[in-house]
């Protein structure tokens, strides 16, 4: 080994970051607020109380505050699992024979899996802090129901989880380690809420999705005294309590002189790469450095490539305020063969006007060749990983094959969210070659966007 960079790099617990980064305070074009669907209105305060804690709505709505501090008993909580390391990646630099140098940061060192557990325990904390009795919340693949349910434990608050019934049915160990830790778990959709009843009326036999989830788990919380509403993805609060990973990471990257040319991860909502890319993009927004930012979605669920950026409504029952975002529409469903996560229809408002002004770029893979990144990376570099990190491990690797070509030493930092031993279902249809790709046509995406809301000023 020619330079001294370590296999991993570890901060001390005196580093973690003591504020999150709001990187609002840099956008000279703010995300758009979100709106009330029935007036089309930012918005206010008020309005998003009865759904959301105090602190947290203040969060969302803050545009200018750069550092937001993260109080002590949050980061009591995160010394028991961070700082997360950096990795190098020499093994898989070596397998491939790139003059590239790899580095992921690694987010599944915790019982939960994945990322998640940054901004639950932050919400959960919140809640508490209110004296709420409890929170609700929808979850998909179910890591998100994990990280929470795992926090609430914590904070000694009731955690209610609406769960997609595939998923639910798919996954009946998430469903117990949920249920380990003390919350309730129930299949969405399901006839304990109206609007549950009301998507089952119209769709008897269906798997449920993530939009449906999250309009029971709202109603859940509104008719529920001491309760509120929280969510593991999309919304600004969420990314900013993920910013933790982007601070660790540069930390650590500055400390070694460290510099990443490009920077890469999936995105689903978008809070792991809004958390990653954040510190980075603040010192590229203020004119102090340059990276290639690369957000990586699925084919089969392409909202940032094929999506419009326009008003839409987060959920299936419109229950939830609009964002502005890049949407494939409320009703769009992935096909039924899309394995790997990230399904949900819209994007972080924050990332999406980052896209729109062209200061991060956005590529689609189809889940065969993500699946066979996850098992050469797999392979060499020990880690299982999720299905949804092997989004960027795919780009990584691609981007690393390029430096072969060309000869270039670029410095490569992507996300590893998570691990992926929930997943051995999707990795089994991987190995038996029975996985296909499903690209949706041109015709699917046009009726998913057919049910974007039309009012003056969001033309689609
Ligand atoms: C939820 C999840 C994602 C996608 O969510 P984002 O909000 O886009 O980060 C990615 N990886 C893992 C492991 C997840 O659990």
């Amino acid at each position: 080994m020619s330079d001294k960079i370590p296999y991993k790099i570890y901060l001390s617990e005196n580093e973690l970051p003591s504020s999150w980064y709001n990187v609002r305070a840099d956008m000279k074009n703010k995300p758009a607020p979100l709106l009330n669907p029935g007036t089309h209105k930012p918005m206010t305060f008020d309005e998003l109380r009865p759904v959301f804690c105090d602190e947290l709505v203040k969060q969302e709505l803050d545009d200018t505050t750069a550092n937001i501090a993260i109080p002590d008993e949050i980061r009591e909580f995160y010394r028991m699992y961070r700082p997360s390391p950096l990795v190098r990646a020499y093994c898989l630099e070596k397998k491939l024979g790139t003059p590239a140098k790899i580095y992921y940061k690694f987010e599944g060192n915790n019982t939960s899996g994945s990322h998640k557990l940054n901004s639950a325990i932050a919400q959960a904390y919140y809640a508490k802090k209110q004296g709420l009795k409890g929170v609700t919340t929808e979850t998909g693949a179910g890591q998100w129901g994990t990280a929470l349910s795992m926090a609430c434990s914590y904070f000694d608050l009731d955690c209610q989880v609406y769960m997609v019934k595939c998923s639910y049915e798919q996954k009946p160990f998430r469903r117990e380690v949920m249920r380990t830790y003390g919350a309730s778990v129930t299949p969405s959709p399901s006839n304990t809420t109206e609007v549950g009843k009301k998507i089952l009326a119209e769709f008897p036999g269906t798997n449920g999705s993530l939009g449906c989830a999250i309009s029971e788990a709202v109603e859940a919380a509104t008719k529920q005294e001491g309760y509120r509403y929280v969510l593991g993805s999309v919304l600004n609060q969420v990314l900013l309590h993920q910013t933790v990973i982007g601070l660790e990471t540069m930390t650590a990257m500055d400390k070694y002189g460290i510099k990443p040319d490009v920077i890469i991860g999936c995105a689903g909502g978008g809070s792991n790469l809004g958390g990653l890319i954040s510190p980075f993009m603040g010192r590229k927004l203020r004119g102090e450095a340059d990276y290639q930012f690369i957000a990586v979605e699925p084919a089969s669920c392409p909202s940032l490539t094929r999506g419009k950026f326009v008003y839409d409504f987060c959920d299936t029952g419109h229950v939830c305020p609009l964002a502005k975002m890049y949407t494939l529409g409320s009703e769009f469903m992935p096909s039924p063969s899309h394995a790997g996560g990230l399904r949900y229809h819209g994007m972080s408002t924050i990332l999406s006007q980052l896209y729109d002004d062209r200061l991060i770029e956005a590529r689609s893979v189809e889940q065969t060749s993500v699946f066979a990144a996850a098992q050469q990376f797999a392979r060499v570099e020990g880690i299982l990983p999720a299905p949804e990190s092997s989004h960027a491990i795919r780009v990584a690797i691609d981007e690393a094959l390029k430096c072969k070509e060309t000869g270039e030493e670029k410095t490569i930092l992507f996300g590893l969210t998570g691990t992926g031993y929930f997943d051995m279902y999707a990795y089994q249809a991987f190995n038996d070659g029975t996985m296909s790709d499903y690209i949706p046509t041109d015709a699917d995406i046009q009726k998913g966007l057919a049910g974007v809301p039309r009012f003056e000023g969001n033309n689609i």
